[in-house]
């Protein structure tokens, strides 16, 4: 039965309940209140630092509870989603919920932040608590929590999130070489990634940006270069998470050579954009 439940558990692709690329420390055996598998996850190094962080939801499901618990138990404010198959997800103690009950949720969609919520005299500092259930029978029905295929490692671990990391880049090549910069060309790398070159019509600077498309949050060989004619190419060049560059320089007038590289792919350009 135990092997059957895991993979069930496992084969819905549970993640970690905060957005990609977060290290949250997650403590099993902290609270008193906890019965069986319950986690309390926190990643600031003062009793309040997580205030206010994002939660997501682990797994694509529906809200079946969003709402302050009163004196009824400590969870305060609760949202608990139905994730189908008779398993279900907690976070509890929110300081706000951003969810209601009867909407359906995606992975990764935030549906509150950590807080300290709990019932009439019960002081907490903030935390998020998390719990999976299959089923009914409190506290039986409590599971071990699996996060991207692996169980977690009870009763202390410290896990980085990998929830949603294949959707999309929140950063743009814009984002990346600042305000007063348009794309003015661009090459993709695969399916890696694309390289932009950028221009400020202000300053007349060039700006190039490598924005990656996968393994996003891990990181993987990524470069970005500019050459103006007549001068030393700069190049950004490592292991990033989401980008590389920015790679500026004053270039109104001149030819420049630019492109990059992600994962396998790379791109480079003969001179050009000589206005
Ligand atoms: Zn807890």
């Amino acid at each position: 039965m135990a092997e059957q439940s895991v993979t069930v558990l496992a084969s819905t692709n549970f993640q970690l309940p905060f957005p990609c690329g977060q290290a949250w420390a997650g403590n099993s055996s902290g609270s008193s209140a906890h019965r069986a598998y319950e986690i309390d996850f926190n990643r600031g190094g003062t009793a309040d630092a997580d205030l206010g962080d994002t939660v997501v939801a682990a797994a694509a499901g529906t809200v079946v509870i969003s709402s302050h618990q009163g004196s009824t138990n400590g969870y305060g404010n609760l949202v608990k989603i139905d994730h189908g198959g008779g398993w279900t997800s907690f976070y509890a103690h929110l300081n706000s919920r951003s969810v209601s009950a009867g909407a359906k949720v995606s992975q990764g969609q935030k549906v509150g932040t950590v807080g300290k919520t709990s019932k009439p005299g019960n002081n907490i500092s903030a935390h998020l608590h998390y719990e999976v259930r299959q089923g009914e029978g409190y506290p039986g029905n409590i599971r071990k929590a699996v996060f991207n295929g692996s169980t977690f490692g009870y009763p202390t671990q410290t896990l980085t999130s990998k929830n949603k990391c294949g959707g999309t880049n929140p950063h743009t090549a814009q984002s990346v070489c600042g305000s007063g910069y348009t794309v003015i060309d661009s090459a993709a790398l695969g399916t890696a990634g694309t390289v932009y070159l950028l221009y400020n019509n202000a300053n007349g600077n060039n700006c190039v940006a490598t924005i990656k498309k996968s393994s996003l949050g891990t990181a993987t060989a990524t470069a970005a270069y500019l050459e103006v004619q007549g001068k030393t190419r700069v190049t950004d060049s490592g292991s990033f998470t989401y980008y590389a560059g920015p790679v500026r320089a004053a270039a109104a007038g001149k030819c420049v050579k630019w492109g990059g590289k992600a994962g396998s792919s790379a791109y480079n350009s003969p001179f050009e954009h000589c206005g």
